[in-house]
């Protein structure tokens, strides 16, 4: 752990295994509730000095925080193979990403401007003061285990101020990792904290509860973050939520099949489905379908799975025992249900995959809305295929759905695009793109996919207050 600027031991630990192994790569401390108590107490210390820091202060120790980054990129990407499982070019590229996010907020950091507002009386002057939230409680997932850290981290650190950080339990390592790197930057004592912890309830609860903690950013399963923010709701707490979602991805007649088939292959499987904005349901209109499920089909049956450090691996494994399960059950379930499988459909235990936690990237055509996919979301590498007949249809079913997160169109008129655009509820639309994220964009979603944005300009307002000075003179 890492609480008020120095490294801390735990008075009991736990094993990080590897996915693709089933190895025990690491052991971490696990907070018990005097470290929890210890964390909050140096946050909510270290605030009164942080805060008054200047932009250009913060600033220079987030890009000192991101030149670092970038030094240690492969050893980062490494460890997070390592820790999380995905193929080494996905973790290089999320460890850009992340340190995306410190370059990022370094920069909006001086951009945190308030407003002189004109009054309706000759002898008032209003003045709108920006200024930060307070201590932070920041719960992170594993999915992407070092740039859901910084998304959170930089904006909160740029806004003035201080941070406890609880990443989850399967990549402790990628954020012990993180915290290296913030106390070589330079961040004062007690302004960045972390908490290991191997069952994170009681973390949540004070997070929601401690009166010295103002904000809770989470990462996580809707099941989780609408506990989470009923409770922060009870105190008052500000939120932010980044919840699950359950994308469409909607091929429109006037698309190339083959080429969206590229396109959708490549987001679905990537980090092995585990993402929050992976498509989930895949409409094609049925003029079209067999090109595309060919395509769809070709791809994901030549992608190779396994030890994501071993050259040309295209997919590497669940997080858990439990994620297999889960995956299995939906595409059993949609089978007993009359889908059809074009390819994989099981798990992958052959020529070395049976100590970790593999599953066959995996396409389903005939998906119906009564199957437990057309609804729950999946975190994993099935493509489930729907076929429609006309725009409105397609729209109607694309958003008859809890979640608003991503959604994704392939269309080449112009017309249609924007009217898909515009119909559709998701708070992140891809058209004809399948990486609509970046430190500059705004990240977040509707319904049920949760509350706030993160990166871009947005970002920061999550973790500032809005303060008005009436004067009268
Ligand atoms: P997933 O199902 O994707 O693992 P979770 O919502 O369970 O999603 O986990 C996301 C993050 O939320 C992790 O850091 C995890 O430790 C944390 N978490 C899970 N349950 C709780 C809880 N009751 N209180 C606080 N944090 C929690």
């Amino acid at each position: 752990m890492y609480i008020d600027g120095k490294w801390k031991a735990g008075n009991s630990d736990f094993a990080v295994t590897n996915p693709a192994t089933g190895e025990v790569i690491g052991r971490v401390p696990d907070a018990n509730e005097h470290d929890i108590e210890a964390a909050v107490a140096a946050a909510d210390i270290a605030f009164a000095d942080w805060k008054k820091t200047t932009a250009y202060q913060r600033s220079e120790l987030l890009y000192r925080a991101w030149e670092l980054m970038v030094r240690q990129k492969s050893q980062l990407a490494e460890l997070m193979t390592r820790e999380q499982g995905k193929p080494l070019k996905a973790s290089l590229n999320e460890v850009q990403y992340g340190a995306d996010f410190l370059l990022w907020f370094a920069e909006e950091a001086k951009r945190m401007y308030g407003q002189i507002i004109p009054s309706a009386r000759e002898n008032q002057r209003f003045l709108v003061h920006k200024s930060p939230v307070g201590v932070v409680g920041a719960i992170t997932p594993w999915n992407y285990p070092i740039s859901m850290i910084t998304r959170k981290l930089a904006p909160a650190l740029a806004a003035g101020c201080t941070v406890i950080l609880k990443p989850a339990e399967s990549t402790p390592l990628c954020a012990r990792a993180m915290m290296e790197i913030f106390d070589e930057a330079g961040f004062p004592p007690g302004v960045i904290n972390l908490l290991t912890v191997q069952n994170p309830s009681r973390v949540g609860e004070v997070f929601c509860t401690d009166p010295r903690v103002r904000k809770l950013t989470f990462t996580g399963s809707t099941q989780v973050g609408k506990e989470l923010n009923g409770l922060a709701a009870t105190n008052m707490k500000r939120v932010s939520m980044e919840l699950g979602g359950h994308a469409p991805a909607i091929v429109f007649p006037d698309a190339d099949p083959v080429h969206a088939a590229k396109g959708l292959s490549l987001v679905k499987f990537l980090n092995t489905g585990q993402a929050c904005i992976s498509p989930n349901r895949i409409f094609v209109h049925e003029d079209h379908a067999e090109p595309f499920i060919q395509e769809l089909t070709s791809r994901a049956s030549r992608l190779k799975a396994g030890n994501g450090l071993e050259n040309g691996i295209g997919i590497g494994p669940l997080i858990n025992e439990l994620a297999v399960g889960k995956v299995d059950g939906q595409v059993k379930d949609a089978i007993s249900r009359g889908a059809k499988v074009h390819t994989g459909g099981q798990r992958l235990t052959e020529k070395g995959l049976s100590g970790g936690y593999f599953y066959a990237p995996t396409v389903l055509s005939g998906v119906t809305e009564p199957m437990r996919i057309y609804r729950e979301e999946t975190f994993g590498p099935i493509a489930p295929v729907i076929t429609y007949r006309s725009e409105k249809d397609v729209i109607a079913m694309a958003n008859d759905t809890e979640y608003g997160l991503a959604a994704y169109i392939y269309s080449n008129d112009i017309g249609t695009a924007m009217r898909a655009f515009e119909a559709l509820d998701f708070g992140i639309i891809g058209i004809n793109d399948i990486n609509p994220t970046s430190a500059a964009a705004p990240f977040g979603g509707l319904k049920n996919s949760g509350l706030g944005r993160e990166g871009a300009q947005e970002g920061i307002e999550e973790y500032l207050e809005t303060k008005l000075g009436g004067f009268a003179i």
